[in-house]
C-alpha cells in the first residue's frame, strides 16, 4: 500500500489540504477559507478540524496517514514553533501552535516556510529532478528564493530558508517605500501588486491599453491580466513584464553569483508569464553576469508543480524525513 501524508498548505485567503505519496502525488484534495479576524485558538482549532474530516475520509477509505505536514507563509522558532513575521496571518504572531497540533494529531507532525516547501518539492519531484544545484524564484504578493542541492538539501540558514531574499535591493534610486520599510527592493518593483500598481499608473497617464478597457469592465486589474494582454501584443503591459524582467534578472545575476545554481525555476503567479519574463531576464543577465556562472546555468524554467508545490513538499517532510532538511 502507498505511503501516504496530509500536506496542509495555510495561505493567508485559503487553507488546501492535500493526500500525497511519495512520489508527490496527489490522490486526494480540498480546499478552506483560512479563518480570519480570530483569536489564535481558534484559527488553529478550525485548521485541525478540517483536517480531522479530511483524515477521517482517508482513513474510511482503508488508507493509513503517516502524519502531517505543515507549510506556512511566514517563519516559525523554537521548538514550540512560536509563529514570526505573520504578516499574512497577524492574529497568528507570537502564538506557539505545536503543542496544539501534536494534541490533535501526535508527533508525526513537521512545520516548514512555504517557499522552502515548494523548493523542497520542485527540486525532488518538478523541475528540479536530477539537477545538482536548484534555485526557485517564487514571484506572487511576495518575491523570495528557495535553493535545493543534491549535496545539502534545502540550503537554510535563516530559520528554514536562504533569508529574506525578495529584499534584495535593485535599484538604489526607488522612492517608494517597501512594506518591509526599506527602498528598491526586489519584491517591491516586481510583486503582483507591484506590477498591478504600475499598470494603473500607466493608465493613469492615459496610455492606450486592453489595460485599460479591462480595468474599464471589471473596476480592477490583476496581474495575470498583465500577462494576457502582454501576450496578445499589448505594448504596455508587455513593457512593464519587461520592465520586471530587468528587476528579476538582476536580482537573479547577484543569486548566482552567490548560490551558483545550474538551473532557475519560476513559481508564483507572476512566473506564469513565463517566456514574457525569461526572455528579459536572460538579456539582462548575458550583459551583468560573469560568464564562468553564466555558463554553468543550464536553463531557467517555468515551476511544473505551480500551486501544488507547498503541500507535496509539506507531506515529504513526513514521508522522507531528513532528506531535504538536514
Ligand atoms: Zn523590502
Amino acid at each position: 500500500m502507498d505511503q501516504l501524508a496530509i500536506g496542509v498548505d495555510i495561505g493567508g485567503t485559503n487553507t488546501k489540504l492535500a493526500l500525497v505519496d511519495a512520489r508527490g502525488t496527489i490522490h486526494a484534495r480540498q480546499s478552506h477559507p483560512t479563518p480570519r479576524d480570530l483569536p489564535p485558538q481558534q484559527v488553529v482549532g478550525e485548521i485541525v478540524a478540517a483536517i480531522q474530516a479530511f483524515r477521517g475520509q482517508a482513513e474510511a477509505e482503508g488508507r493509513r496517514v503517516e502524519g502531517i505536514g505543515f507549510a506556512i507563509p511566514h517563519f516559525f522558532d523554537g521548538p514550540d514553533w512560536v509563529q514570526c513575521q505573520t504578516n499574512n496571518m497577524p492574529s497568528l504572531e507570537g502564538y506557539p501552535v505545536r503543542p496544539t497540533l501534536a494534541q490533535a494529531f501526535g508527533e508525526s507532525i513537521a512545520m516548514i516556510n512555504d517557499l522552502s516547501a515548494a523548493g523542497i518539492a520542485e527540486y525532488a519531484f518538478g523541475r528540479g529532478q536530477g539537477t545538482e544545484r536548484m534555485l526557485l524564484i517564487a514571484i506572487g504578493t511576495g518575491v523570495a528564493i528557495s535553493v535545493v542541492t543534491r549535496e545539502q538539501g534545502l540550503v537554510h540558514y535563516s530559520w528554514d530558508s536562504t533569508g529574506d531574499t525578495g529584499m534584495i535591493i535593485v535599484d538604489p534610486s526607488a522612492e517608494s517605500l517597501c512594506t518591509c520599510g526599506g527602498r528598491g527592493c526586489l519584491e517591491s518593483l516586481v510583486s503582483a501588486p507591484a506590477l498591478r500598481r504600475r499598470a494603473l499608473a500607466e493608465i493613469e497617464r492615459g496610455k492606450d491599453t486592453q489595460l485599460a478597457r479591462i480595468k474599464a469592465e471589471r473596476g480592477d486589474l490583476e496581474a495575470r491580466d498583465i500577462s494576457q494582454a502582454a501576450r496578445s501584443g499589448d505594448a504596455v503591459a508587455g513593457d512593464i513584464l519587461d520592465r520586471a524582467g530587468f528587476f528579476l534578472g538582476v536580482a537573479l545575476t547577484s543569486y548566482l553569483h552567490i548560490f551558483r545554481p545550474n538551473l532557475i525555476v519560476l513559481g508564483g503567479g507572476v512566473g506564469q508569464a513565463g517566456s514574457l519574463l525569461i526572455a528579459p531576464i536572460r538579456r539582462t543577465m548575458e550583459r551583468l553576469a560573469s560568464p564562468w556562472y553564466l555558463s554553468r546555468l543550464q536553463g531557467i524554467e517555468v515551476s511544473a508543480l505551480g500551486q501544488d508545490g507547498q503541500a507535496i513538499g509539506a507531506a515529504s517532510l513526513i514521508l522522507q524525513p531528513g532528506r531535504y532538511i538536514r
